[in-house]
């Protein structure tokens, strides 16, 4: 059987909507809508679309994978959790999309993920410690973003990342980007190597105050 990120990557799934459901939530009313290729699947990818989105216009976008540790439990190894409620803060402002993709730390998954902590907890940085694990860095595709996009209709976004592979993926794609929106997290001191790594190993747009460098 094919592992729902290899399938992903090799861009042999054809998502389409399984259900939705508004979502009250602390930062307006969403509507959530499960994606996946199969109707029973446990691990469905989301778009959670604001209720005000209007596709005639440049939709704020937020391209989000999980991240079990940060986004659920407020972990601050890394700073997952609070880019995603930024983000829904920011695009329920905008009538915007988040999307959530469940290709758990960086494409690796929870176990792994766990691992890889351990190697950092003796020193390792976040791309070492997965080399470590004969891991790689960044399993994430992005295809399914575009796919997932293209089924509500979205012709245009502004892109809330820092990331730019996520620039990269949405450039390749049919998908028009007018604008790349920064979302920046002040550190904190249990995460502020791990933003350094992505900043300086990864190439990610992260532009702190001085002080902070
Ligand atoms: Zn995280």
């Amino acid at each position: 059987m094919v592992k729902p990120i290899e399938a992903i990557k090799n861009n042999t799934i054809t998502i389409k909507k399984q259900a939705e459901a508004p979502i009250p939530t602390p930062w307006g009313l969403f509507n959530m809508i499960a994606f996946s290729g199969k109707s029973d699947d446990w691990m469905p990818h989301f778009a959670l679309v604001h209720e005000h989105f209007d596709p005639d216009h440049p939709v704020l976008t937020r391209v989000h994978s999980e991240c079990i540790t940060g986004d659920l439990f407020g972990s601050a190894r890394c700073e997952c959790g609070e880019q995603l409620h930024k983000s829904m803060e920011l695009t329920a402002q905008a009538g915007g999309i988040v999307l959530y993709l469940r290709q758990e730390g960086r494409g690796i998954g929870i176990i792994n993920k766990l691992k890889a902590y351990n190697l950092q907890d003796l020193g390792d940085n976040t791309i070492e410690a997965n080399e470590h694990l004969h891991l790689p860095i960044d399993a994430r595709s992005y295809d399914v973003a575009v796919q997932m996009l293209q089924t509500i209709g979205v012709r245009q976004i502004r892109l809330l990342t820092n990331n730019p592979a996520k620039i990269e993926a949405i450039e390749h794609s049919p998908i028009e980007m007018l604008e790349i929106v920064p979302l920046i997290i002040d550190p904190k001191p249990e995460n502020v190597e791990y933003l350094r790594t992505k900043k300086r190993d990864m190439g990610h747009l992260i532009n702190w105050p001085d002080n902070k460098e």
